[in-house]
């Protein structure tokens, strides 16, 4: 057919592909357009904050949102539009068994763990893994970054859980992460490899010296899995970037401290408990908390700030609802910038290592 349309036939229906594309909002961010036409592609401009600051500068303030898990098509089909609006780029941790569809189960197996169990769901019917390749095809194409969040999910009480794993189960989950990526790869995925640097853990579980090792050898830099007080700049250990998890006061639990991530929050609101009639009031609460945690940071230390959510449907999607409201409402603000770990890492590296170790000295931001 293509023969027979000849080369001006074809131009149209490439500009009309893209055209669809800029439609669907696969593409970047508006202002990337330009060099992602097919006329003519290259790397994408570096934007405009991705610089050494100048001598007494303000750093950006860094909002980091992620997604654990990764594999939900409603989910990603919200965020991609969202992420699109407000310029923002986001990191999905993705679980590697939702590109296992279910009848190949059995390919993975957990370190301590009989072949095809999990503690959460493999990756359905084949239809539902195109999809979910698709999505993360579009989600790197318009610049978000893809982590992993390994593969069976196997938190404390489902034994022998990622706390007690030694290096050698660590190297043996990611050998399988990378594997089933691998894999997928013959089957249209295109997340390279080499792209993914890092990771969040299952219910940030781990013992940091053992995994350490394994991140390592799989060529990852970072971490997103452990927990600080307060919002705190990200540290160099064992080779490997920290970005931490802030633990913060919650206003509406009379400043309790909770870790902010959307289950902990759920837990601590009533036990994670599916409760229709304050779905709004969670929403509300989780949004709270995450503007004054970022109030916190941008008043005093400038952390990055990790958000990091899962997604899910959790209360009637309350706690989703929150992040995209966050999203939507922060990464338009002026020295705001929401990027992904590896953009971060990558800004750190064009600063002078003093400035840098002055932000780290700096006492972590508290919500008060
Ligand atoms: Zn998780």
């Amino acid at each position: 057919m293509r023969r027979d349309w000849g080369p001006i036939v074809l131009g149209v229906a490439l500009t009309l592909t893209f055209a669809i594309l800029v439609g669907l909002g696969t593409l970047g961010p508006a202002g990337d357009a330009d060099e992602r036409s097919p006329a003519a592609q290259g790397p994408p401009t570096p934007p405009n904050w991705m610089r050494k600051l100048r001598a007494g500068e303000k750093p950006p303030q860094f909002v980091l949102f992620s997604f654990d898990g990764a594999g939900s098509h409603d989910h990603w089909r919200r965020v991609l539009p969202l992420a699109e609006k407000v310029n923002a780029h986001v990191t999905g941790f993705l679980s590697g068994i939702y590109l296992l569809p279910d009848e190949r189960r059995g390919e993975y197996a957990g370190p301590g763990h009989e072949p095809g169990r999990a503690s959460i769901g493999f990756g359905g019917s084949e239809q539902e893994v195109a999809n979910r390749i698709t999505d993360l095809n579009d989600a790197v194409a318009a610049g978000h970054e893809i982590g992993t969040h390994y593969n069976g999910h196997f938190c404390a009480g489902n034994e022998p859980s990622a706390e007690r794993w030694s290096t050698a189960q660590w190297n043996d989950e990611l050998d399988q992460f990378f594997g089933i990526v691998r894999d997928a790869t013959t089957n249209g995925l295109l997340v390279a490899e080499n792209t993914i640097k890092g990771g969040r853990t299952p219910c940030l579980e781990g013992d940091f010296g053992k995994l350490a090792p394994a991140l390592t050898a799989h060529h990852l830099t970072y971490d997103a899995s452990r927990t600080s007080e307060g919002i705190a700049w990200p540290r160099q250990r064992a080779g490997i970037w920290e970005f931490w998890v802030p633990v913060v006061r919650v206003p509406a639990l009379g400043g309790k401290k909770v870790i902010m991530m959307d289950y902990n929050l759920w837990y601590s609101l009533n036990g994670a408990r599916e409760e229709p009639a304050r779905d709004n009031e969670f929403t509300a609460v989780t949004l709270d908390t995450y503007r004054a945690a970022y109030q916190a940071a941008l008043n005093t230390n400038r952390a990055p700030l990790s958000v990091g959510t899962h997604f899910n449907d959790w209360s009637g999607g309350a706690f989703s609802a929150a992040t995209e409201k966050f999203m939507s409402e922060v990464c338009v603000r002026e020295q705001t910038v929401c990027t992904t770990y590896s953009q971060v890492i990558a800004w750190m590296k064009l600063q002078d290592p003093k400035v840098l170790a002055r932000f780290r000295g700096l006492p972590a931001a508290q919500v008060t």
